[in-house]
């Protein structure tokens, strides 16, 4: 008589146990920022770039509204929040998905478009979820070198080969703070093979003051292969809810509505997202005073001897000297014990430099003081 207890075989393809799809062990997994000290004191958590302002109470209060309605599903076509952004932008709803943060988004578009064989093309210093999400659906990720700090549209355009089937462009680009023109973004696009998605992700748009930006609606508007990603996470103050969006040509948000979870953003999350995009007052504030203290800092870091990437985001990439005692490593271990978080980017590939998020005037003013107390100490 048979066993009853089955043991391990081999089975026809020699593997014993379950294997993940190729790419998958490749990928390292998104480390956050961190979130404490391990001390007493009061922590300012500046390695996240969420705002210091925090939320609308007009979208706290959406929120809170939910409480006795956690038994029903949400409605699975975000249909009021599609219509509150498209009213905010002047865009056409139906051309609007929603996601569980914009990092959902980046992984259904690279989902419904990549495949093994295909390549996915990102910059050097680009953020870490273009990696994780071309490899996850087993594509190739390739890496275009960036020129000073800033994404370089003739190598992004030398990196295409006819396996690309995507281009992940942050504009501004989290960690550097960048941002390319939308002249350059245009050039990048008409350089692209029109069978190539560019996706322009737009998380840091509002706070950029530039005239020569834009987030790229136009350009998605008028063609059949640009895709625009926004997030609720950052000006609107919503990380924990998870929430993003994105606007494409008709066929695009197509496919992606057949792949997307069918209940991907919950109720209290859109709710919040709708009055959120509708207080504009509350946004206007947060620019305000991001404009603010990302010139004040970035003044400040300079005029301690330290470089600071010019930024049009909500925060700012420090470079620390390659000097004992003074280096990005040892700023990070004296802020830390002060009770400051900030980012540690060698995962970009910029160990010899620390990001900093804008925080309340409290925070930006201990940074300084702290900075300049490591930078003016004698150490070794
Ligand atoms: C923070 C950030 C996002 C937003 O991610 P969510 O999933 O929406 O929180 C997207 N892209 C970049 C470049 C970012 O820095």
């Amino acid at each position: 008589m048979a066993s009853p207890v089955q043991t391990a075989s081999a089975s026809a393809s020699g593997r014993t146990r379950p294997v993940p799809r190729p790419g998958v062990m490749d990928i390292h997994a998104y480390v956050p920022g961190k979130s404490g000290a391990g001390g007493a004191g009061k922590i300012h958590k500046l390695s996240s770039n969420e705002t210091p302002l925090g939320p609308s109470p007009q979208a706290i209060a959406a929120y809170a509204a939910f409480g006795d309605k956690l038994a029903l599903y949400p409605e699975g076509s975000a249909s009021v929040l599609r219509e509150a952004i498209a009213a905010r932008y002047g865009l056409d709803p139906a051309r609007i998905v929603c996601g569980a943060g914009s990092d959902e988004l980046l992984s259904l578009l690279t989902a419904a478009y990549v495949g093994p064989g295909d390549e996915g093309v990102f910059t050097e210093h680009g953020f870490l979820v273009y990696r994780i999400a071309i490899l996850a659906a087993g594509g190739t990720p390739v890496v275009a070198p960036e020129r000073n700090l800033t994404a370089d549209v003739d190598a992004i355009l030398a990196a295409v080969t006819p396996r690309t089937r995507i281009v992940f462009l942050a504009n501004p680009n989290n960690p550097t703070g960048t941002y390319l023109p939308f002249e350059e973004v245009k050039r990048l696009h008409a350089g692209l093979p029109p069978d190539v998605l560019l996706v322009l992700d737009a998380a840091y748009a509002e706070y950029v003051r530039r005239n020569d930006y834009s987030s790229g609606i136009e350009l998605v508007a008028t063609s059949d292969n640009v895709v625009m990603t926004r997030t609720f996470s950052k000006i609107h103050g919503l990380a924990n809810l998870r929430l993003g969006w994105l606007y494409a040509p008709a066929h695009v948000a197509d496919a992606l509505n057949r792949i997307r979870g069918p209940f991907n953003v919950s109720g209290p999350a859109m709710a919040a997202g709708a009055a959120a995009i509708a207080d504009e007052g509350h946004v206007a504030r947060a620019i305000a005073h991001n404009d603010a203290w990302l010139s004040w800092l970035t003044r400040e870091l300079e005029a301690l001897g330290l470089t600071v990437t010019p930024s049009v985001g909500n925060f700012l990439l420090v470079h620390f000297p390659d000097a004992a005692g003074r280096t990005a490593r040892d700023a990070d271990a004296f802020l830390t014990a002060r009770g400051l978080i900030l980012r540690r980017v060698d995962a970009y590939g910029l160990p010899g430099a620390l990001r900093l998020t804008i925080g309340d005037e409290e925070a930006n003013r201990l940074v300084v003081a702290a900075l300049a107390e490591f930078m003016g100490g004698s150490r070794g």
